[in-house]
Parts: structure tokens; sequence; C-alpha cells
């Protein structure tokens, strides 16, 4: 499981996030959603300490992790983002194969055959020796995911996953990340997919203004929402 409590954060005078809680249980999934700006991305980024919180702890399975080296969060977490950020010169198969390389000390033989095997896993096996810009933009992403799971992370971080996808392709990756959800990957999704967050997730956490306004099951959420403030964003989303 991944804890948050207490989780300040501000930029200078921008208080970002302002006490926020969250919990995820091994093996579900929680999506976040809420305005822009309400400080979605800065959570994912405090519990997987790209920012250091001004205050508040972060445990991994119960123990908090904040003592540690930063890295070894960040080795445990995979994360997605809206940008590939796929190295263009190299192969599909290579960018897999470099975190495995470089930060798991695996054996280049090793590492090619775990990029395969994760190449086999989001459906582009035959793409392992193309260059990503021969991909199209689902299909980058997916190699992204495969990059993010060849370092068996024990939670994935999707932050705004699909936005940048061309409309016909948000369906393949949200059935990838489906799929990695029902078979037990415990994960934290932050996006706008209304859909993906009523029907895959565990639990919805709605941010607002840096804090946590309504948290619950899907259909608490979509369907007896209790606060203003989330009646309204549904009513400008839905
Ligand atoms: P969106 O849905 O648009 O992605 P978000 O909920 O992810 O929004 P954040 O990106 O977390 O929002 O931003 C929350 C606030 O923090 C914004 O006011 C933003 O300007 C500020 N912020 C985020 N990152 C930084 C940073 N590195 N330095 C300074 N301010 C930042
Ligand atoms: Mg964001």
């Amino acid at each position: 499981s991944l804890t948050g409590t207490g989780l300040h954060l501000a930029f200078g005078n921008n208080k970002v996030l302002k006490g926020v809680d969250i919990h995820v249980d091994a093996g579900t999934t929680t999506t976040v959603i809420g305005p822009s700006g309400s400080g979605k991305s800065t959570l994912l980024r405090v519990l997987n300490r790209l920012h250091e919180p001004d205050s508040g702890d972060i445990a991994l399975d119960g123990r908090s992790v904040l003592q540690d080296n930063p890295d070894d969060l960040r080795k445990r977490i995979g994360m997605v983002f809206q940008q590939f950020n796929l190295f263009p010169h190299k192969s599909v198969a290579d960018n897999i194969a470099l975190g495995p390389r470089k930060l798991r000390g695996v054996s280049k033989e090793e590492a090619r055959s775990v990029a395969l095997r994760q190449l086999e896993l989001v459906g582009l096996a035959h793409k392992a020796d193309a260059r990503p810009a021969n991909l199209s933009g689902g299909q980058q992403q997916r190699v992204a995911i495969a990059r993010a799971l060849a370092m068996e992370p024990q939670v994935m971080f999707f932050d705004e996953a699909t936005s940048a996808l061309d409309p016909e392709l948000v369906k393949g990756v949200l059935a990838l990340m489906a799929e990695l959800a029902s078979g037990g990957m415990t994960m934290v999704v932050v996006t706008h997919e209304m859909g993906y967050a009523r029907n895959v997730s565990d639990h919805v956490v709605f941010m607002d203004r840096g804090v946590v306004v309504e948290t619950g099951k899907p259909e608490q959420i979509f369907t007896a929402a209790e606060s203003e403030r989330l009646r309204t964003f549904l009513s400008q989303v839905l």
C-alpha cells in the first residue's frame, strides 16, 4: 500500500498542497480528479519525492520512506506522463532496456529479454527494433508504460497519460491501463477520463485548490456526490 498523510507543499507563497491524505491499498487503483491547478500532478510528484513535502509523511507498506534515499522510492514507483519522453535515437527495445541496465544493474542480454517480454505484454513485440518516431502516439505511450513496468515497480503513477493522444488512440492506452489494474497492479491515476475513473478505479479522490474535498467509491462519487464543489466539477466535465 501507499499512504500520504498530511502532505503540505508550497511554491513560494503558493500553497499547492494543504494537508492532503491519500491511501492506496495494494492491488487497487485510485483515480485523482479535479480542476486544472488543483494540485493533482504536484501530489504525484510529492508521493514519489520528485518534490519533498514541507510537512507530512509518505509510507510504503506502512513504513515511512522519508528518511530513505529518494531514489529508493522512485525505483519502486513507475511513472507515465502525458509526454512519452522516449529517446528518439534508441530503438523501442533499447528505450525499455535502459532502466533495468542502468538502475537495476542487469546484464545487456537480460535487459533485452525483459524489454521484449514487456513489449509482448503491451502488444508491441513486433516494434522492438523500430525507432519511437515510427510509432503512433498510442504505441509510443504503450512503450512508455512498458518502460516503467520493466523496472518492476510496486506502484504505477499515471499523469494524464492519454491527454496528448489523438482521440482514436486513447482507447487502446486506457484498455492497457485497465488490464494492468485488473492484473493487480497498484495504481494512482490522474485523469480527465471520467469513464475510466468510474469504471476502472476502486477509489476516487476529488481535489480542489490543494485539498481532498471528497473521496469514495466511484459509485458514490459519480452518483451521490456530497459536496457542492464536486457536483459543480462533475456537471462541467460529464
Ligand atoms: P492540471 O489538471 O492542469 O494538470 P494539476 O491539478 O495537475 O493541474 P498542478 O500541476 O499540481 O495542478 O499545479 C498546482 C499548482 O502548483 C499550480 O498553481 C501551479 O502553478 C503550481 N506549480 C506546480 N508545479 C510548480 C513548480 N514546479 N513551481 C512552482 N509552481 C508550481
Ligand atoms: Mg497536472
